[in-house]
């Protein structure tokens, strides 16, 4: 353990929570005004299955996904997500990679693998590292913790308004299906559930504006670390 002074500046901030709960525009706000990095995991998920589906390897193949997401080039700088030397920012966020993204995500050695190489990213600190399991088991001493979450109409609303969502159901009665039916895969997956950490603080999103919602996380980001949050 760093000595107390040094432990302040390796701060990781994880917000976890369902889609369409404001994770994505919280984390990324949140670090820009900080300066930290912004690591949205769930991309990984989705650009594993985006080369998977390229590379004709099935959803169900754990050796070859596990090979896969071993050897890959991932690059998630300046809010692009590149996967092997391919820029999947589109193509990544359409209805048929929600399904097959929380499809490998249920897979636990594909799981470990990605983990793994997550903690290595966030090492250094100075992160806002977004997904499920970040505070639960990514980083499970994370100095912030947030669980966003908003009502299931709220979500979908959102889901259905997101400019960079292409292909997906555009009515929100379709929008709130597949929304509860991916929950449902991510909250009862035997390996890293969707589950908000004890020590987490849930934040409910409805109805608040994300400004709002920044200032709340960057009021308990100072409280852990006036130092550290000041931006470098
Ligand atoms: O956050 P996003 O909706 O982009 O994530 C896509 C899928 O990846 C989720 O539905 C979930 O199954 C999976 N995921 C995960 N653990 C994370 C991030 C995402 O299982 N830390």
């Amino acid at each position: 353990m760093p000595a107390f002074s040094e432990r302040r500046l390796f701060v990781i901030i994880a917000i976890d929570g369902p889609s369409g709960a404001g994770k994505g525009t919280v984390a990324r706000t949140v670090a820009r005004a900080l300066q930290f990095r912004h690591i949205d995991t769930g991309a990984m998920y989705r650009a594993v299955a985006w080369l998977a589906h390229e590379r004709g390897i099935a959803y169900d193949d754990e050796p070859a996904l596990v090979a896969l997401a071993r050897e890959v080039a991932f690059d998630l700088e300046d809010g692009r997500v590149r996967i092997a030397g391919h820029d999947v920012s589109s193509a990544i966020r359409t209805s048929g990679m929600d399904l097959a993204s929380s499809t490998v995500a249920k897979l636990p050695e594909l799981r470990a693998v990605l983990v793994a190489r997550q903690q290595q990213m966030g090492e250094g600190g100075r992160v806002v590292m977004e997904g499920r399991d970040i505070g639960s088991v990514v980083f499970p001493d994370a100095d912030v913790k947030i669980f966003l979450d908003a009502s299931p109409e709220e979500r979908a609303k959102r889901r259905a308004a997101d400019p960079a969502h292409t292909g997906s159901a555009i009515d929100l009665v379709a929008v709130a299906r597949e929304i509860r039916a991916r929950d449902a895969r991510d909250s009862t997956r035997a390996a890293s559930p969707l589950r908000t950490a004890p020590d987490a603080v849930v934040i409910d999103t409805t109805g608040r504006s994300i400004d709002d919602v920044v200032q709340q996380v960057l009021g308990l980001a100072a409280q852990v670390s006036p130092t550290a949050i000041r931006p470098e």
